[in-house]
């Protein structure tokens, strides 16, 4: 089990608190709270901090672990806000160390059902939709230029391979129009972040070494993937997590786009309000900030605005961490909260770069009945480029 490689850091986090705040670094610059569990329950347990104390008692045989313990550990989207704003610098091992307390939880059957569920049906049939392995190109257009032996693969992922199909349909138009070869692999699994956001890392470890093992042998050496949680994944956690190695680059598409912005030709203005969310495993999770922004400020005509939470302070739209299965209402009411926030500038068009985001914000629209257009970065791109 991994939580015993963090216990110096369980023991070293001082409980302060602070972490669940943002702001404070001017004097008009107002405090608000930045961790969506601890504003949702109001109860110090709920806050990282809170959640660090309950470790740190379980790892020293204070308590044991609990199903109401469990729904604690587990009310957190991993949205890395707290691990922005650690006094200490504890940084990326505060979602660490909170996986791995759900290694421990998974393992003593004391995770919710439905993650267990899904967890076995991606051992099966290598998504967690409870879809078959033999749909997961369902969606790709008859007319679509797929290569056999390019060096790229795009890297399609579950959501917008069973759900979210628009943004892969998309992705692959907009490759076609750049001239890019590329391959797809039917042999593509889950890439494992529902796993390891949940503590199923066994099942998620067998999918990576997969995914690696079948990129290679189609001689793939750049993988792009329009998933921020893949994109996470594929590039922070099998290295880092796994310590597994591949000889191919991870790029999200925006990377790759940003880099062949002079090829980006559009059709006619946009002439719309448009902002940005930043997705937390595209942004806190892996830095990636500015390459969205540089292709959205391509677009003729756009005003751009920015939210006033942004960048590493952007709030969460309510998807990750499994809080979407488990807590259907709370992850809609993040993802209204959040669609509210760019309503507040006037933006007229809110975007994203992931399809999970892309999939909660329009939940919230329909079950809120809010006044925006959501779009993926890559649906928009399609409307307006020639
Ligand atoms: S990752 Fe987000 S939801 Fe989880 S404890 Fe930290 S701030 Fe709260
Ligand atoms: S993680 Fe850092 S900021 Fe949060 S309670 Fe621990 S020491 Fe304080």
């Amino acid at each position: 089990m991994t939580l015993e490689k963090f216990s110096e850091i369980v023991h070293r986090c001082f409980r302060c608190g602070y972490c669940k705040f943002t702001g404070g670094k001017t004097v008009d610059d107002q405090w608000f709270i930045n961790c969506p569990a601890f504003k949702k329950w109001r109860f110090e347990t709920f806050s990282p901090g809170g959640k660090m104390w309950l470790i740190f008692a379980v790892m020293n045989d204070e308590l044991e672990w609990s199903e109401s313990m469990a729904k604690i550990i587990y009310s957190c989207t991993t949205c890395g806000n707290c691990m922005e704003h650690c006094v200490f610098n504890f940084n990326e091992d505060i979602i660490d160390i909170f996986e791995a307390a759900r290694e421990q939880l998974f393992f003593q059957e004391l995770a919710p059902e439905k993650f267990r569920q899904f967890g076995e049906h991606v051992a099966r049939e290598h998504n967690p939709y409870m879809e078959g392995h033999k749909d997961r190109l369902n969606w790709l257009p008859k007319d679509a230029k797929i290569s056999e032996t390019a060096e790229v693969g795009y890297f399609v992922g579950c959501t917008a391979s069973y759900r979210q199909t628009q943004i892969a349909q998309d992705t692959v138009k907009i490759l076609n129009r750049l001239g890019v070869e590329f391959q797809i692999l039917g042999e593509e699994w889950c890439c494992g972040s529902p796993l390891i956001r949940t503590g199923q890392t066994k099942t998620a470890l067998e999918l990576a070494k997969h995914n690696i093992e079948k990129f290679e042998e189609a001689g793939i050496k750049q993988i792009i993937t329009s998933c921020a949680g893949c994109y996470r994944t594929l590039k922070e956690d099998y290295p880092k997590k796994f310590e597994l190695t591949y000889n191919f680059k991870v790029l999200h598409l925006t990377e790759y786009l940003e880099k062949n912005l002079d090829k980006l030709n559009f059709k006619e203005a946009l002439n719309k309000t448009v902002t940005y969310h930043d997705p937390c495993h595209l942004g806190r999770h892996a830095n990636l900030y500015e390459a969205p922004r540089a292709i959205l400020k391509k677009f003729p005509g756009i005003k751009f605005m920015e939210m006033k939470k942004n960048r590493r302070d952007a709030t969460c739209c309510g998807a990750g961490g499994g809080v979407k299965s488990e807590f259907s209402e709370w992850s809609l009411e993040m993802a209204r909260d959040r669609i509210l926030e760019a309503i507040e500038i006037g933006a007229e068009i809110l975007v994203s770069t992931c399809p999970f985001c892309n999939r909660n914000f329009l939940d919230a629209k329909r079950e809120f009945n809010l006044n925006i257009e959501i779009y993926d970065l890559t649906e928009l791109l399609l409307k307006y480029l020639i």
